[in-house]
């Protein structure tokens, strides 16, 4: 067990593509901590870093406190899962989880297959040990090499995508299984997906990446609820977050939202407002705190109903606002003619009871949460909470 530290860490490829991009985070020992993000931000090449799988171009990177930069990945006692599983075919299980082992100690053979053993029971797989590979299913496969990884009692685990071959029941089981192995065996984890909710579900806590830059660390709830940026606050939830489009028109006291939509904001919100570095912002709000009703009334924004899916528990309304210069009607679409106004690609959602809003329902009204809701600085992404910490480096998201 050990803690990682990156300091200003950097690393270019072909000497002008920049994969990451002066990263820190120290990552505490014992801690499950999740690298999220889109494809290409940077997750792997940082992960194949702490691997020395990767050169480090700037910066340095330590694990229990010592500097690794040049130490070959072998002495640096960690072990990796990748997303395929990359298990030896001609070998049993038994073989596979004891050759890193084999190789890479001198530990007797009594001892090697007795951990061997011990793991197998803790990956509920003692009776697949004398299997081949492919007489396997995806999820034991998985399973192995994972224990694989656990034999060598290493300081920290890597996971590069582990579960992303499995169907998605399997996946969601397979990280409950993970989580409880790693809380059972107490050793440091970094563990890489771009899909934001294995992230959330999974982890101590996550690091959002975008073009090689750490947007925000955090606990799930944390960067849930505080998003710091434009990219966090979309890129952190399912479905994502609604964003809309409009300008600060200050007041005596309370200042107006003015755009996609027009909103009275109180002082407090107002006096925040005041630190954005221009007055175009987006106003951000999760579907769940929109509420949506039939009946109108002044201080509701009228939309139309795209669509409503049914989720179960509740159901997914898929709306456009009234006044978005581009809605397009069904019948608008269907005509096809060059002048028809583009699609909204926007799309917005609210949750709502299941029933609620009946099937045939064209106009609805929302109620937004004005407390939940989230401001951001247009130009530079930030959310205006967090301008007055901007020394703090939060990145810009856009
Ligand atoms: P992620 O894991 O988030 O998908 P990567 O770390 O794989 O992102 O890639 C980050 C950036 O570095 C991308 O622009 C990618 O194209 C580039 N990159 C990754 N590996 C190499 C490589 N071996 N040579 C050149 N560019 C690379």
């Amino acid at each position: 067990m050990s803690s990682i530290d990156f300091a200003s860490v950097r690393k270019v490829y072909d000497e002008s593509i920049v994969a990451v991009d002066g990263f820190d985070l120290t990552i505490d020992s014992g801690e499950f901590l999740t690298l999220v993000g889109p494809s290409g931000s940077g997750k792997s090449t940082l992960l194949r870093m702490v691997a020395g799988l990767e050169d480090i171009t700037d910066g340095t990177i330590s694990i229990g406190g010592e500097t690794v930069n040049k130490l070959p990945p072998r002495h640096r006692d960690i072990a990796m899962v990748f997303q395929s599983y990359a298990l030896y075919p001609h070998l049993s299980v038994r073989e596979n989880m004891a050759f890193g082992l084999k190789r890479s100690t001198d530990l007797p053979d009594e001892e090697i297959y007795g951990r061997v053993e011990d793991v197998a029971q803790l990956m509920g797989i003692p009776e697949l040990l004398d299997d081949r590979p492919k007489q396997l299913s995806g999820g034991q496969q998985q399973r192995v090499a994972t224990g694989r990884a656990i034999v060598r009692e290493p300081a920290v685990f890597l996971f590069d995508e582990p579960l992303s071959n499995l169907d998605a029941k399997l996946r969601k089981h397979m990280r409950t299984e993970l989580q409880r192995i790693q809380q059972e065996l107490d050793t440091t984890a970094i563990y890489v997906t771009h899909d934001q909710e294995e992230a959330m579900t999974m982890s101590d806590r996550i690091a959002i990446l975008n073009h090689g830059e750490l947007q925000q660390v955090g606990t799930p709830r944390d960067v849930y609820n505080h998003p710091q940026n434009l990219f966090v606050a979309q890129f952190i939830g399912s479905p994502s977050m609604n964003v809309f489009d409009v300008q600060y028109e200050p007041g005596d006291e309370n200042g107006r939202l003015v755009g996609d939509v027009t909103l009275e904001i109180g002082p407090e919100q107002a006096a925040r407002i005041e630190n954005a570095t221009t007055d175009e912002l987006k106003l951000g709000i999760r579907p769940e705190d929109i509420s949506v009703s039939q009946t109108s009334s002044e201080e509701h924004i009228a939309a139309y109903v795209d669509i409503i899916e049914p989720l179960g528990g509740h159901d997914l309304l898929y709306f456009e606002l009234e006044e978005t210069d581009n809605f397009v009607s069904t019948d608008a679409s269907t005509l096809g003619d060059d002048t028809a106004p583009e699609a909204e690609v926007n799309e917005r959602k609210a949750f709502i009871e299941p029933e609620s809003i009946s099937e045939d329902a064209h106009e609805v009204f929302l109620n937004l949460n004005l407390e939940q809701a989230h401001v951001f600085d247009a130009e530079t992404g930030l959310n205006v909470v967090y301008i007055d910490e901007q020394e703090q480096e939060v990145a810009p998201s856009v």
